[in-house]
């Protein structure tokens, strides 16, 4: 078949595939844009953003009841329409892409609904919606950027019923009465208790032994005990074996014998990489892969870049969005920084915030690194006891003893993500404990716990 000539395709618009597209044709090259689903990816339309917003209205809900020991009666009348309202009207435009595509089209380049699928080096082959398939020859090449799905456990009876995922969740109009959650990570955390907070009985299902595993055990502790003053039951540890949907109600046998039920199920157990459909064969790479190993210019082979979700590098959209700039400049022929994933922050929007930069005090001694570590309670602090109820949190520095720097840290509170900040300053520039010692930290603040931490360590 002939092919087109273009520069640069880019496969998959999530955040950063968008980014590089526009950065790229602004510099004058042609570059076709393929997406099979929506110009911008999982964050604006299923991730970030909507469930941002129902998070901000859960916080509003917790805040009205606060405000009864702090400052009289309050009461509320929760109603979930303005949270379905902003989703839909002002974050998702009803999920739909028109404005991001316009976006391309304006800054020069083409762009195809469609699915993509590699056929060799630097040639990419379309199927366009609406029927036609177009193959392109890229001279510059191309750019993967297609991020990850919902996974879906093989749990007997699952499959055919209509649970929900993060993409049902986002576009509720009406809340079930009793929610069970299966997954018990970012997504899982931050979903079941903005449902919680509007009076929907929720039941987390995890089957690892804690709440937000890729953090550090304080936190998850500190969470877990929050979301039982909540009501929020967390069941971790625990195996769903069976599910079973009749009448709109679901039954769900779990490992322990005990016996669920449930008005609507929500599966937020990991994402799925999308490289099973991408002709990654035709260049010499695993369609099976969970992730692509990349250079530290996103390079996987040649005239091939690989950005996001799929490079196991954090599936965050600040990761995306840095990966998108370190190779447009490589595409481009500039140079520039190359990545490097030492100070990779992560925020779990619950309240309290979980925030997170670098290793863990685990991934620290795995790596063999002499470990010190310093933690404070925020609660225990001037900022913290002014502040009340909800006022909780910690922070937690891990330290290299051997260099003297901060590696990883940890920031829980009403503002956790902010605090991180800091810490992500602290541990990207490897900027000395001393000097962190010796600096002044405002009174009475959230980040001033900082210091009593650092002042901890041992
Ligand atoms: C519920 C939820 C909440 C989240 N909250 C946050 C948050 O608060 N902060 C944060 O940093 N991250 C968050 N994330 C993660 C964030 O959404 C992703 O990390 C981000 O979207 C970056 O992903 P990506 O660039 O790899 O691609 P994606 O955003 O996944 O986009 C990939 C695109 O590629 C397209 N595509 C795939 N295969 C093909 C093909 N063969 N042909 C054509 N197109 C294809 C898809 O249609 C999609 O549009 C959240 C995710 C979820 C699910």
């Amino acid at each position: 078949m002939n092919a087109l000539d273009t520069d640069l395709v880019v496969i998959g618009a999530g955040p950063g595939g968008e980014a590089l597209a526009t950065g790229a044709a602004k510099a004058g090259l042609a570059v076709v844009v393929v997406d099979r689903h929506l110009v911008g990816g999982e964050c604006p339309y299923y991730g970030c953003i909507p469930t941002k917003m129902m998070v901000r209205a859960g916080d509003a809900v917790a805040e009205v009841r606060r405000a009864s020991t702090l400052s009289g009666d309050a009461s509320i009348d929760t109603s979930w329409k303005p949270v379905a309202r902003r989703i839909d009207e002002d974050a998702t435009t009803g999920w739909d892409d028109t404005i991001a595509v316009d976006r391309l089209v304006d800054a020069g380049a083409t762009v195809h609904h469609g699915v993509a699928r590699l056929a060799g080096t630097g040639r990419v082959t379309v199927e366009v919606q609406g029927g036609e398939t177009v193959t392109y020859a890229a001279r510059r090449g191309v750019v993967l950027n297609p991020g990850t799905r919902p996974a879906v456990p093989p749990v007997e009876g699952l499959a055919g019923t209509p649970y929900w995922t993060n993409r049902d969740a986002v576009q509720a109009t009406e809340l079930p009465s009793a929610l069970v959650v299966v997954g018990g990570g970012p997504i899982g955390c931050e979903l079941a208790q903005v449902f919680a907070r509007f009076g929907v009985r929720v039941t987390i299902v995890q089957h690892g032994p804690r709440l937000l595993p890729a953090d550090e055990p304080e936190a998850a502790e500190l969470l877990a005990q929050v979301f039982a003053e909540e009501g929020i039951r967390v069941l971790a540890g625990v195996e769903l074996t069976e599910v079973s949907y009749a009448d709109g109600g679901y039954a769900l046998a779990l490992d322990t014998g005990e016996e669920l039920t449930a008005d609507q199920l929500l599966v937020a157990a990991g994402r799925k990489p999308n490289l099973d459909d991408l002709g990654l064969e035709t260049v010499g790479l695993d369609p099976d892969a969970r992730t692509i190993q990349v250079d530290e210019h996103l390079r996987a082979g040649e005239k091939l870049w690989v950005i996001g979700d799929v490079t196991g590098h954090g599936a965050f959209t600040h990761v995306s969005m840095y990966q998108s700039a370190v190779a447009q400049r490589d595409v481009l022929g500039e140079q520039g920084a190359p990545a490097r994933y030492h100070a990779v922050p992560h925020v779990t929007f619950t309240d309290p915030e979980v925030g997170g930069v670098g290793l863990t005090e685990q991934a620290a001694r795995d790596a063999g690194l002499g470990v010190r570590t310093g933690s404070a309670r925020l609660e225990q602090s001037s900022r913290g006891f002014t502040h009340g109820p909800g006022g909780h949190g910690l922070i937690k520095v891990v330290e290299d003893a051997d260099r003297g720097v901060l590696v990883g840290a940890t920031a829980v509170g009403p503002a956790g993500g902010e605090i991180l900040g800091f810490l992500a300053v602290a541990v990207h520039a490897e900027v000395p404990v001393d000097t962190l010692r010796t600096m002044i930290y405002a009174y009475p603040t959230f980040h001033r716990a900082i210091e009593t931490a650092l002042g901890d360590l041992s």
